[in-house]
């Protein structure tokens, strides 16, 4: 099969041996990847290293488990879980410490064809097109954090982070009826914001005054906590989606932020990957907006392409649609 290998460079190797599907695993074609900038940072340490995360595809062949999932349509979750472990076996997937993720530590999507397990696949809905469940995970991840939430009353919520998953949350969180504003750093995403009419605000302008009910931090960074608590009130909450490796990234929280956090008791919760019903609901019921997120559209062929715009410019994310041209 063809894929797109991200080791020291992107580029294309048309003779990748196909996955092997084991009798849990489903084989799956896939129709869409999303490609994200931060997914292209960091080369797989898997072999051979595919990245791509998001993705859907069409079941080519069954798991035995779900025979009839044969030509369906599916999504994958962001993380496998190993489902023989003893948190797996307490219904504690989602914190499975063997768990392996596509694209970093398995093969992940770009390519022709993925295999993974039934349990980290869910059926996408007829109304839900390739372009928008291609998102399902990013969705999942968003209206995760949305739902740990209770808003009440007049809430106000700020969104650090203007990457795709901080522009899916905000948008998850503004149909919670509350003020919602994002902080970012890049001039270009606000006009998406205004698409959505979302609040939005550079992270230098945003004063720190301590008066956000809730922050919800997806800039993957330590820094992104640090504002945080100098953002939030008193007895508020944070919620902190997972840390990206970068490197220039101080240690730790300083001892004036952890000081912070004990004196206004702030509540900090941290949040991962979510369901992927919950996502699917979410783009099927139109209540977030991927497709402004595409930057870019391109075959398997110019997908490394596509990797460098990602890392030198400044678009959001890739679509990667491997179906062969007629
Ligand atoms: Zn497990």
């Amino acid at each position: 099969m063809r894929a797109l290998l991200l080791d020291s460079r992107a580029w294309l190797d048309p003779r990748t041996a196909d996955p092997v599907a084991s009798a849990g695993d489903a084989l799956i074609r896939v129709r869409r990847v999303v490609l994200t900038r931060r997914e292209t940072l960091a080369a797989p340490s898997c072999a051979p290293p595919i990245p791509g995360r998001c993705f859907v595809g069409t079941v080519e062949r069954a798991p035995a488990a779900r025979p009839a999932w044969a030509g369906v349509r599916v999504v994958g979750m962001a993380s496998v879980a190993c489902s023989t472990c003893d948190a797996c076996r307490a219904g504690l997937g989602a914190h499975c410490p063997a768990r392996t993720v596509p694209g970093l530590t398995r093969p992940g999507a770009a390519a022709d064809l993925i295999a993974l397990p039934a349990h980290a696949l869910a059926p996408v809905p007829d109304t839900l097109d390739d372009d928008r469940a291609a998102f399902g995970a990013l969705a999942a991840s968003a209206a995760h954090a949305a739902s740990l939430l209770r808003v009440q009353g007049k809430t106000y919520i700020t969104v650090l982070g203007d990457g795709p998953l901080g522009l899916l949350t905000a948008q998850a969180l503004a149909r919670l009826n509350a003020s919602v504003r994002l902080l970012g750093r890049r001039e270009a995403r606000f006009s998406l914001c205004e698409k959505w009419g979302i609040k939005h605000r550079h992270e230098s302008e945003a004063g720190r005054r301590a008066d956000q009910d809730i922050v919800v931090d997806c800039t993957g960074s330590v820094g992104g906590l640090d504002l945080a608590l100098r953002l939030v009130r008193p007895r508020g909450k944070i919620v902190v989606k997972p840390l990206a490796p970068r490197a220039d990234e101080p240690k730790g929280l300083e001892r004036a932020a952890l000081a912070r956090l004990i004196d206004n008791e702030v509540e900090v919760l941290g949040s991962r990957d979510g369901q992927l019903a919950d996502g699917l609901g979410l783009l099927s019921r139109g209540q977030i907006d991927p497709l402004p997120l595409i930057s870019r559209r391109v075959g398997l062929a110019d997908a490394p392409a596509a990797v460098e715009h990602l890392r030198l410019g400044d678009p959001v994310c890739a679509l990667i649609d491997p179906t062969p041209r007629t």
